[in-house]
């Protein structure tokens, strides 16, 4: 089995509100789906989300190195090979780690469809049975931000993530109004993605927060401070997660160097793929680090890519992969593995969802126009 042809497919993906994190806003998402067919006719799927403020990448660089860079180079390997495969890719250009996530996406669909197996059978099998769904609140006002935990709860959700960074004293505000709607026993974890800069910016709101018991708080300053944490980390009793601030292997060095975090969160579009995933999690395990596998808010291709690395890791304790169930239409059915508050990955060959071809070619975008 060769890899005969590689696709490269731009979609916007509406969704359903729009998404506001503390430096953007979106409305719709776009996405690059990678269409891989073998000589032997077998097909497979890939997906890059591109975030240019985590890996400077955008849909047009995804689209050009894809097609110009990397896929040229690919052509004729078996889709297998992944050490071989991300060799490749990595001698022919540096970093672009979304590009190449929608490469090895697409191998590891297509050859799990070929051999009959999901994907996570490829990373050593299932360890989870299931993981909860962690509702994220979006910034907004305090009250309705409540409201709305209290409502999720009565759902049967358990955790929920708090998107903060605009200005601390409305964070603290509408942190302790969650707190007190849901209760002692819900948890709460933040992302502050940057917002509050440095560790001196962060200081005092992380120990204001302490009487709020966080389950954690990620990426509360600039991603590249790594010292930075590494000085929170000593000072608070609320455990940190690094986020934008780990994409690669030589991040993953650094901060456990520096032992800089309690957690990290692994994103595919971030590291290039499952197989570099993988590996991060093997070193995170050494390193005593919980991990998370989180998204760039992918369509169904991209959100079971990531969930199957989850499901087959011990050493993954939580996943926030909740992109199918943010869209008005998908390009697959994963929506269906969502039973709220939970997520179970079905146990059919490849990423285990069905692709609607005729969504893509409805999706599809002029990515000169974006
Ligand atoms: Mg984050």
């Amino acid at each position: 089995m060769r890899i005969a042809s590689i696709e490269v497919l731009p979609i916007e993906l509406p969704l359903e509100v729009p998404f506001v994190i503390s430096y953007a806003t979106y409305d719709t998402m776009p996405s690059v789906i990678v269409k891989l067919t073998t000589d032997t006719g077998h097909v497979g799927y890939g997906e890059g989300v591109a975030d240019e403020h985590v890996t400077g990448e955008s849909l047009q660089t995804v689209c050009a190195v894809i097609e110009e860079t990397l896929a040229p180079r690919l052509i004729g390997m078996h889709p297998n090979q992944m050490e071989r495969i991300h060799e490749v890719m990595n001698r022919a250009i540096l970093d672009n780690p979304t590009a190449k996530a929608a490469i090895d996406i697409a191998c590891y669909d297509v050859t799990a469809r070929a051999y009959g197996v999901p994907v996570y059978d490829l990373l050593g099998g299932r360890y989870h049975e299931e993981f909860p769904v962690t509702h994220v609140l979006s910034i907004g006002e305090p009250k309705d931000l409540a409201q709305e935990a209290r409502r999720k709860v009565e759902e049967g959700y358990t955790s929920f993530k708090m998107k903060v960074g605009y200005d601390v004293a409305d964070d603290l505000k509408r942190i302790q109004m969650v707190r007190r709607a849901v209760g002692p026993h819900i948890a709460i974890r933040i992302d502050a993605n940057q917002g509050w800069q440095t560790s001196a910016g962060s200081m005092q709101t992380i120990h204001a927060l302490e009487p709020v018991e966080l389950d954690w708080i990620e990426q509360p300053i600039r991603a590249r401070d790594i010292s930075g944490m590494r000085a929170l980390k000593e000072k608070t009793r609320t455990p940190l997660m690094i986020d934008e601030g780990i994409c690669h292997a030589d991040d993953l060095r650094h901060i456990i160097e520096k032992d800089a975090c309690d957690k990290i969160n692994i994103k595919l579009m971030k590291c290039g793929g499952i197989f570099p995933a993988m590996k991060l999690i093997h070193m995170a395990e050494m390193a005593g680090l919980d991990c998370q596998i989180g998204s760039m808010v992918e369509s169904s291709i991209g959100s079971a890519a990531g969930l199957h690395v989850g499901f087959a890791s011990k050493q993954v304790t939580s996943v926030e992969l909740t992109g199918p169930l943010k869209f008005t239409e998908d390009v697959g059915d994963l929506a269906d593995a969502y039973n709220l508050p939970m997520v179970r990955l079905p146990e059919t060959p490849g990423l285990g969802c069905t692709i609607d071809e005729a969504k893509i070619d409805e999706l599809l975008i002029d990515r000169v126009l974006v």
